[in-house]
């Protein structure tokens, strides 16, 4: 089996062809570095995504949040479920741990700014 994906490693986005027998990637082309053909064998296999979102302060602010690291993508409602129960005490510090292993993942979720109390 054939499947085509577009590679979203880096802005130039090659177009990747990977094949697929007994649900294992034999071969990736189209790839115009190693990253490439990692990403596509990722992507084929267990899809990662690094969240990236908002969550709210305790003044009913909204601060720009991520993931540390990439996560399952089956696992984003589940992330997404438990940064929407967050209500963050500040100031926060970018870089800040707000979820340790979110979701049971091995990310952890931190805010992306430094964020003062009452502004
Ligand atoms: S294959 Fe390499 S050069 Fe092409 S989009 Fe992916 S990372 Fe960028």
């Amino acid at each position: 089996m054939k499947q085509e994906l577009t590679c979203i490693v880096c802005p130039l986005g090659c177009a990747l062809t990977v094949e697929i027998e007994n649900g294992e990637v034999t071969e990736v082309s189209g790839n115009t570095c190693k990253r490439g053909a990692d990403y596509a064998r990722q992507e084929c296999v267990r899809p990662m995504r690094v969240l990236t979102t908002t969550a709210m302060t305790e003044d009913g602010r909204v601060i720009p949040v991520r993931t540390d690291s990439a996560v399952p993508k089956e696992t984003l409602f589940d992330c997404m479920a438990e940064v929407n129960r967050v209500k963050l005490h500040l100031p926060i510090k970018r870089g800040s741990v707000i979820i340790k292993h979110i979701a049971g993942t091995d990310a952890d979720l931190i805010a992306s700014k430094d964020i003062e109390r009452g502004i």
